[in-house]
């Protein structure tokens, strides 16, 4: 069976209209050691690589000042269309506007001959995914905390009138005292008139809410990001995704009849249960709100640590 990160790799929706990325398979040229953003007269200094999506690679930089940020990379050549352009500018214009301090802070834009160039906000420790591959799972008072922050991040997004629409682990990064930072926006779509429907079938397989995938008449909303919030509740819990495995139709055959179990091998507190199971509530209009979340038993009534310790990193944490 595939592993969850290549579940997570695996971008393929169903049939039409294809995912709004690119795949290229030739490896384009570095950007240069030295990064310019000529309109600002600054300097950059490639000092490492982080990691490469679906349509950029990041690399780790130094400006002039020693203060390390993360560059994301998009070459021009991937530019070519105008959708691919329409669809970065899109992540620009989204990102740019939010400020949180559970979201990756965005720097700066500019670009040269080559590539487009976005600073962001650097995060030292990997993410969510990267933690759980050396945890396995997670602890009921971790999976708070970070839950917490999550809704904290995904109710400012809200009320700035942003879907996400890829809220996963891997786009859960951590930073270096151990907050979560939602980053990649490269799915996320801007509600500009109230009670707009959004029709684009999107998302990564085991993360995608039925609405998306079953009710494309009717189009998607905010509620997207809940339903993803129940699947990562539940990975952190149990160890990977709800509806997991190796087949993605057989993926959305499961999400269509809410056919996911909790393993009894895996004991989770039955608030913590009865969470997910109201989260991945199969109508939209039914799923409780990001408040009613956080007020629920499994929240109210739980540990939800002040902080989480580095040593998280390779095991779990005792709190008390
Ligand atoms: P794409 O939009 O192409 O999917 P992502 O934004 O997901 O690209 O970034 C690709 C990878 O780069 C991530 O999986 C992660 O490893 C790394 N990365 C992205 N943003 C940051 C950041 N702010 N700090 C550290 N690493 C990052």
């Amino acid at each position: 069976a595939p592993s969850p990160k290549q579940q997570e790799k695996a971008k393929a929706t169903p049939p039409d209209p294809p995912l709004p990325r690119q795949n290229s398979k030739t490896t384009p040229p570095s950007p240069p050691k030295v990064i310019t953003d000529k309109n600002h007269l600054l300097e950059y200094q490639r000092v490492g690589f982080l990691g490469e999506g679906g349509f950029a690679r990041v690399y780790e930089v130094k400006d002039v000042r020693g203060t390390r940020l993360a560059c994301k990379v998009v070459t021009k050549t991937s530019l070519k269309t105008k959708k691919a352009k329409t669809k970065l500018y899109a992540e620009i214009k989204i990102h740019r506007s939010l400020a949180h301090p559970n979201i990756v802070r965005f720097h700066d834009c500019f670009e040269d001959d080559q590539n487009v160039y976005m600073t962001l906000e650097l995060c030292h420790s990997g993410s969510l995914m990267d933690m759980l591959r050396r945890r396995r799972r997670f602890t009921e008072p971790e999976a708070r905390f970070f839950l917490v922050q999550i809704i904290g991040a995904c109710h400012y997004m809200h009320s700035h009138q942003v879907i996400h629409r890829d809220l996963k682990l891997g786009n859960l990064f951590l930073d270096a005292s151990m907050n979560i930072k939602v980053g990649d926006f490269g799915l996320a779509a801007l509600i500009e008139n109230p009670g707009e429907r959004k029709k684009t079938i999107c998302g990564t397989p085991n993360y995608i809410a039925p609405e998306v995938l079953f009710d494309t008449a009717n189009g998607h909303s905010f509620e997207v990001d809940t339903w993803s919030i129940g699947v990562i509740l539940y990975t952190l819990l149990i160890g990977r995704p709800p509806f997991q495995t190796k087949d993605v139709k057989e993926i959305y055959t499961r999400i269509r009849d809410n056919n996911y179990e909790f393993p009894a091998e895996r004991r989770i507190s039955s608030d913590a249960r009865e969470c997910i199971q109201a989260i991945l509530t199969p109508d939209p209009q039914k799923r409780p709100t990001l408040h009613e979340i956080i007020a629920s038993p499994f929240i109210d009534f739980g540990i939800v640590p002040q902080f989480i310790p580095l040593s998280a990193h390779d095991g779990p944490p005792d709190f008390r």
